[in-house]
């Protein structure tokens, strides 16, 4: 608007004013909506009430020139937050602290001692995040105030270009406060919510430029046990590690640290559904892998459409679909594959002196054959499962249906997809042995679907889908799990082995591993 437009409408306003009789007959531009004096600049976010003996009982609308032409300012007529630019120079926002950094201290680049700084992030009615940095003495006087999930009205702050390298949220600008601002704590605003998750598939994260930020929705396919340890830097942090899978068809490993690292195993069991907010992704080992980091969010089972869609996606076939792992997992240290890593000799003789409670252990290895026959018999390489969603937990029944679909455990008619379920023989330098591999390694073993094996059964017949096992057969280096559990069968006690889980190594890492191996060998011999 020109200055003498803008004159205009004031003068116009004026007018209309003072024939209301409401005009201050002292400062032509500040003017009362009946109860209470205000002062009007460019626009009615700046709206500033004038001390006075009188309070308002009318509501809290204002005379802004900018809004008597109609724009879209709404009910308490704050700014929104997603049209903040650095065109603006005066307004009054109302947020929500949606995340809050820690307070940290940096070097003054004057060389006048250490500065400080925290930030937040603030979500508005109209769905608009922008970040909010407080250095020094507004963070000393806000840093207590500004707590998470609470609501504010903010002003006299400046507005800067988002610099990208330190700032995840989505908006152009971002906001600095030094001692000139205003904060003041408001009651709860419904019409904000708590967060918000821009959330994107786990698929479109392979396709992006790293390192990046993205909020995720998945649901929690694997986790493992809290780990606390010292940092380089001697800070003791604790950590988790989740799989996350979504509708994409992929997983990917997401770290979370601290409180959030903390909570029960319960909460992570039953595959929950997870948002997360502030997914900083990363190439790490080769594959990719996220870390929510400290100013994110976490919500569990959160009441949002994409988190329906993906618990509906699960539980109606996509735990038994096989997905793209997109982390790589150390070889070496065994992250994913949990177990002590030793050779096939040294696994079965410990399975065999198992007494007391089940062990894990891993080895590295190769398929060297599956059981096709059992004496001249055909033996059922998958059964049809029932995919049934258990009560309580979701997970599916899983228990064999007839050929009609009919579960006799859920007593009907259900959906059905086949799952693999071998005895499969594994052999490394030491020695070989036999054991049943369950749905999910069994997979990975073959690196087919149990679908795609069924599917080339009854397409192409049993001699192809042989062949096709058979050529899986020395074909790659696995790293593979193994369950030994005390068993009594028929009052004898022995052990009860199995392969929960296996994966095809990377071969990188395990050439790292390898070498290590050989060093450590090496300065043994030596001495
Ligand atoms: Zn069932």
């Amino acid at each position: 608007m020109s200055h003498i437009s803008a004159l205009l409408v004031k003068g116009h306003l004026l007018l209309q004013l003072q024939a209301k009789g409401t005009v201050h007959p002292a400062m032509s531009i500040d003017f009362c909506d009946g109860q209470r004096w205000r002062r009007k600049s460019a626009c009615c976010a700046n709206a500033t009430w004038l001390k006075g003996p009188k309070s308002c009982k009318e509501d809290d609308s204002c005379f802004c020139p900018l809004r008597l032409k109609g724009t879209s300012m709404t009910g308490a007529d704050f700014f929104p937050i997603r049209e903040l630019s650095t065109y603006q120079t005066k307004w009054t926002i109302k947020g929500r602290v949606t995340s809050k950094a820690p307070l940290r201290t940096f070097k003054q680049r004057n060389g006048s001692g250490q500065g400080k700084v925290f930030h937040v992030e603030l979500l508005d009615a109209e769905g608009g995040e922008i970040r909010a940095s407080f250095f020094n003495d507004a963070a000393d006087k806000h840093f207590e105030l500004l707590e998470v999930g609470k609501c504010f009205t903010l002003s006299k702050g400046q507005v800067k270009l988002a610099n990208r390298q330190y700032n995840a949220c989505k908006h152009r600008y971002e906001l600095v406060f030094d001692k000139a601002c205003q904060v003041d704590g408001v009651a709860d605003d419904g019409k904000i919510d708590t967060v918000k998750f821009s959330v994107v598939e786990l698929r479109s994260v392979k396709g992006k430029t790293l390192p990046c930020s993205v909020d995720v929705c998945g649901i929690v396919k694997d986790y493992d046990k809290s780990f606390a340890f010292t940092s380089k830097d001697g800070k003791d942090l604790v950590k988790r590690t989740l799989t996350l899978a979504d509708d994409s068809g992929i997983s990917m490993q997401v770290t979370i640290w601290g409180d959030r690292a903390k909570k029960e195993d319960s909460e992570f069991e039953g595959n929950p559904v997870v948002a997360m907010k502030g997914v900083s992704v990363k190439v790490w080992q080769g594959g990719l892998s996220g870390s929510l980091m400290e100013g994110g969010s976490l919500a569990f089972n959160p009441d949002m459409p994409e988190a329906h869609k993906v618990k509906s996606w699960w539980t109606q076939g996509g735990h038994a679909q096989s997905l793209t792992f997109i982390s790589q997992t150390s070889g070496g240290g065994g992250a994913r594959i949990a177990g002590k890593l030793m050779d096939v000799l040294e696994m079965k003789q410990k399975s065999e002196q198992l007494v007391n409670e089940q062990e894990m252990y891993s080895a590295y290895c190769r398929l060297s054959s599956v059981q096709l026959r059992k004496r001249d018999e055909i033996q059922p390489l998958y059964y049809n499962a029932c995919l049934e969603p258990k009560e309580g937990n979701g997970l599916p029944c899983n228990r064999r249906v007839d050929e009609a679909n009919f579960c006799a455990v859920c007593n009907k008619t259900v959906k059905a997809a086949p799952r693999l379920n071998l005895r499969c023989r594994f052999e490394d330098a030491t020695g070989n042995f036999w054991v049943t591999t369950f749905h999910p390694a069994a997979e990975k073993v073959l690196g087919m679907t149990a679908q795609e094996v069924a599917d080339i059964e009854k397409s192409e017949g049993r001699e192809v889908v042989e062949a096709k096992l058979k050529s899986c057969y020395y074909a790659q280096i696995l790293q593979v799990q193994l369950r030994a559990k005390p068993d009594n069968y028929n009052g004898e006690q022995r052990t009860n082995v199995s392969c929960p889980s296996a994966q095809p190594i990377n071969r990188r890492e395990h050439a790292r591993f390898m070498l290590k191996e050989i060093e450590e060998m090496l300065a043994k011999a030596v001495c």
